[in-house]
């Protein structure tokens, strides 16, 4: 009996391999795959063992070869981002930003960031991580648009409020944040300027994106597998001094996790060493996919958001499904057939529109790691059309047109 429950789960883990990585239409913005050898590595002897500490100067004993691979991802990720400081042990976006708000706020201190409505992340809210620190949590003036925070209004708040944490960067990321014109008033009334690049880390590494810390900000956190194309895990990336940087270290570990999921090292390493080579040439090919997508999408009957601004700037397109049921519905039935998407609240959405939102956010990374470009845009939305305009059922003509997009481009065979 067990023995034939473990063969159950075996199935399943291959049923999801061959549906997810051989027939569906991946659009889920904040997701990615590792290249074949990369992925090769994840189970082994590394999934076993411990390694508190630091390479060098670790806790345990037989830790040779994790310290070789961590330190190695320590010095890469420094030269992939140009910076000082790199805290490489977090295993995920919301740990390294854990770390970041514990270290920086004491209790019932203000902060600045992006609400949900907006694309801000759950981590930045009350009802997240940053909740557990302060309730004193301000949001950004927006633009008309919706999307681009207002200059003029944010920085009267930040004189205002004076906030010890301005968080810049969210999960609904269209375009630029303005760094540049907000973090010097930041830094005049005492903030500490950070930016969540969890989104659009692998666009900033690949210089296809702002530089949020050539631009002013004092410490950036991301995760390794949205646009990154790595395995799950977190960063903590600074040009601090060694000095200032002693307090974050100190809550990576002990203050926020002990062993660090090691298993994830070795493929981040991989990926890193195929994004020295591959990276911009991924990159710049994702944000001329996203474009493309959001013009061909508007071509084909649906209201992409930001038309005028181009759409965007970043992997993600916003599109408003209002007409289709709403993005509840909308994500539902493209699932159906084999077209995998998130719903997600657009601007002008009533905060409790959690469940059917109107909007649909797309991304164009994973697919473009598997080798589509504009023409397959076209394709995409052609196929979106059919299914929730035409109401068509096009699984299997979705299963052909992805069969031809089954291997990860972008790094060493
Ligand atoms: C995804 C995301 C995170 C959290 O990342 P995890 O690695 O899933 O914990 C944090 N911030 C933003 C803006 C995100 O979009």
């Amino acid at each position: 009996m067990s023995a034939e429950s473990v063969a159950r789960v075996e199935a399943l883990v291959r049923r999801q391999d061959e549906w997810r990585l051989s027939q569906t239409l991946n659009l889920i913005a904040s997701e990615n795959v590792l290249s074949r050898r990369a992925r090769a590595l994840m189970s082994s002897d590394f999934n076993h063992r411990y390694a508190e500490g630091h390479p060098g100067a670790r806790y345990y004993q037989g830790t040779r070869y994790i310290d070789e691979v961590e330190a190695e991802v320590r010095d890469r990720v420094g030269n992939l981002f140009g910076c000082a400081r790199a805290e490489v042990r977090t295993i995920s976006g919301t740990n390294a930003n854990d770390v970041l708000f514990c270290t920086v706020l004491r209790e019932g201190e203000p902060a600045v960031v992006n609400p949900l409505p907006v694309g801000g992340h759950i981590s930045h809210q009350a009802m997240g991580g940053l909740g557990k620190y302060t309730r004193q949590i301000h949001t950004f003036p927006r633009r008309p648009d919706g999307y681009r925070i207002d200059v003029d209004k944010s920085k009267d708040l930040l004189k205002e409020i004076k906030p010890k944490l301005v968080v810049f960067g969210k999960s609904l990321f269209l375009f630029p944040e303005p760094v540049r014109e907000l973090a010097p008033v930041a830094h005049e009334v005492g903030a500490t300027v950070a930016y969540d690049g969890a989104h659009v880390l692998g666009l900033i590494a690949g210089r296809q994106f702002q530089d949020p810390l050539a631009e002013g900000a004092d410490i950036m956190t991301g995760s390794t597998h949205k646009t990154f194309p790595g395995p799950q895990r977190g960063l903590l990336l600074s040009n601090m001094t060694e000095e200032e940087w002693k307090p974050f270290d100190k809550k990576a570990f002990p203050g926020s996790l002990s062993n660090h999921h090691l298993m994830t090292l070795p493929p981040l390493l991989v990926t890193l060493l195929e994004f020295e080579t591959f990276g911009r040439e991924y990159a710049a090919q994702v944000v001329r996919n996203a474009p493309a997508l959001g013009q061909a999408l508007q071509k084909q009957g649906f209201d992409v958001e930001c038309a005028d601004l181009g759409y965007t700037a970043s992997h993600q397109i916003a599109v408003n499904v209002t007409k289709f049921g709403g993005g509840g519905k909308a994500s539902e039935v493209l699932a159906q057939n084999d077209i995998i998407v998130n719903r997600n609240q657009l601007p002008f959405d009533p905060p409790k529109k959690v469940n059917n939102p109107s909007g649909l956010r797309l991304g164009v990374q994973e697919m473009t790691r598997f080798g589509m470009k504009e023409p397959e845009m076209e394709e995409t939305a052609r196929l979106m059309r059919a299914c929730l305009i035409e109401n068509k059922s096009v699984s299997q003509e979705v299963n052909r047109f992805r069969s031809r997009f089954v291997d990860v481009r972008y790094c060493f065979d």
